[in-house]
């Protein structure tokens, strides 16, 4: 029989660390081995038999039971009852004790196991690097603790023994020049070790943005070919540059923000920009409404803050952004009018806060506006239509009313002359997502808004439509043929499939 033990002592107090490691059911929030846990039906994640699933980040699958658990000791033991790695007979111990000299903590982790002939050392290896030493590293990384030396050499615990990992292989969708969907395809990529500043992610869900068309398309040259589109991500963190403070390996974190590359399985990115995700809110939910939602948070609150009462216009109601809007709005107490393009989005509009649902008739729009407003106007127009609206939504204005032109979805509006705007005072925005989002403080004030209301259930994200992430030209196709309703997200293959 193998015995392995580890131990170290955290610089943090034996509570904050127990609260991580009680929860038996919690290692893909912080052990880099570990990308996905789930518990059989019907337990709690602190009830002994409780058995856990594991899916690790190498693929393999184990099943593990919790034996005991002690609050009073800051102990638990347990058992590998299935598992993928020969590692039998597994029975294993954590526990915590304070250290009297200051506020720290020591960790034991010890196991008793057999293998098949000949694997004792490459297995002990394994549970003691891969699985105890990693795990160290990890809870020490998230605690924030100073002397997290080595937070950025794992990669996960199953790598850790084969390779240190310097370039980290995965799949990316490419364009090679500007132009339709078709020119999207799929490419091997290697996402480099992170710089002293940056953040190594394993992506677990990717939000799809019109601004990603006008990437594609050439009309943003946010984008220069050939290059990765794409600007929302979701994913754990794989490795952090050694000046990374707010962030550790095995975090869920995501960002929604230039420089584009977001397309991708793996990405290594400045970790400035990379904010960690609240608990309760999933990755597709996180990848689906993180920019969408940070728009809609500036453009009801920055750009024009939207009082009770407030007639207010929403293009493309249905829509990502649009239903967000919506629903917002609506909590604000505003009058919502939605202009869409058909019954059936006219249905999700309503369902969204949607008071009144303009849809093509034989009456223009600024027409179905007045005879709603009973002539007033719109206090507030949200227009990301552009091209084929914009004088409509001059028109459809109150007196003192604020148009705010915020994409072209039809096209670009060109030139205009805003003398039209004197015969109702009427003020125009043209307000740019990065201007609202480019520092960190910004960021935190943003997103805790965003994640309040989602977790309030002020607002829902809904993800309408899922794709592999090779299939992304699909997804594009059928966001610009106005096909979509709600947000879209592309999920890496291997997780598609469940791999
Ligand atoms: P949507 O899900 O809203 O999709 C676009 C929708 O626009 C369509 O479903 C359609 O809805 C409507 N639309 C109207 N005319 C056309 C047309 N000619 N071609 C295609 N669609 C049309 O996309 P997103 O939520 O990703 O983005 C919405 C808008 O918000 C975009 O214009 C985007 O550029 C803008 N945006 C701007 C930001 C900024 O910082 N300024 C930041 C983020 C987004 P319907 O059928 O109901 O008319």
């Amino acid at each position: 029989m193998v015995s392995v033990q580890r131990s170290t002592i955290i610089d943090a107090p034996i509570n904050a660390v127990w609260d991580i490691l009680r929860d038996f059911n919690g290692h893909d929030r912080w052990h880099p081995a570990v990308r996905r846990s789930a518990l059989d039906g019907g337990k709690r994640t602190d009830q002994v038999s409780a058995i856990r699933n594991f899916e690790l980040v190498e693929g393999q699958r184990l099943r593990e039971q919790l034996l005991s658990m002690s609050d009073e000791e800051y102990s638990f033991r347990y058992a590998i009852v299935d598992s993928e790695i020969p590692l039998l007979n597994y029975v294993a111990e954590v526990s915590l004790k304070p250290v009297t000299d200051g506020n720290r903590t020591f960790w034991s982790w010890k196991s008793q196991f057999d293998t098949p002939k000949g694997q004792e050392a490459e297995l002990a290896e394994l549970v003691a690097e891969g699985v105890y030493t990693a795990g160290f590293e990890a809870v020490r990384g998230r605690l924030g603790d100073p002397k997290s030396s080595s937070r950025s050499f794992m990669t996960s615990a199953y790598e850790t023994s084969k390779s240190s990992a310097p370039e980290l292989p995965g799949k990316a969708i490419q364009i090679d020049r500007y132009g339709g969907p078709e020119e999207l395809h799929i490419v091997n990529i290697i996402a480099k070790a992170p710089c002293p500043k940056e953040v190594r992610l394993r992506q677990t869900a990717i939000g799809v943005n019109y601004i990603d068309v006008y990437c594609r398309s050439g009309y943003f040259d946010l984008l220069k070919p050939p290059a990765v589109p794409g600007m929302e991500g979701v994913g754990v963190v794989e490795a952090i540059g050694a000046e990374v403070r707010h962030l550790s390996v095995g975090q869920r974190v995501g960002y929604a923000c230039p420089p584009v590359g977001a397309y991708a399985s793996v990405r290594t990115m400045p970790a400035e920009l990379v904010i960690p995700i609240p608990e309760n809110i999933d990755d597709r939910t996180a990848a689906a409404g993180l920019l969408k939602g940070m728009t809609a948070e500036f453009l009801l609150h920055r750009v024009h803050q939207v009082k009770k009462g407030d007639f207010v216009l929403v293009y493309a109601p249905a829509g990502g952004v649009g239903r967000i809007l919506c629903q917002w709005a609506n909590h604000l107490g505003a009058v919502v009018i939605g202009a869409t393009s058909n019954e059936e989005k006219a249905r999700i509009a309503r369902s969204s806060g949607v008071h009144h649902v303009i849809l093509p008739g034989a009456r223009s729009l600024e027409g179905q506006v007045m005879e709603i407003t009973r002539g007033h106007g719109a206090d507030v127009i949200y227009d990301a239509v552009g091209k084929d609206s914009f004088d409509h939504s001059v028109a459809a204005l109150a007196t003192c009313g604020h148009l705010v032109s915020f994409g072209q979805a039809s096209g670009d509006i060109g030139m205009r002359d805003i003398s039209s705007l004197a015969s109702k005072s009427a003020t125009i925005s043209r307000p740019n997502f990065g201007h609202y989002t480019d520092t960190p403080e910004k960021l935190a004030a943003i997103t805790t808004r965003l994640f309040d209301a989602i977790l309030r259930h002020i607002i829902s994200i809904e993800v309408d439509q899922q794709y592999p992430l090779s299939q992304a030209a699909e997804a594009h196709r059928a966001l610009e043929a106005r096909e979509t309703t709600g947000s879209t997200v592309l999920i890496p293959d291997d997780i598609q499939k469940g791999i």
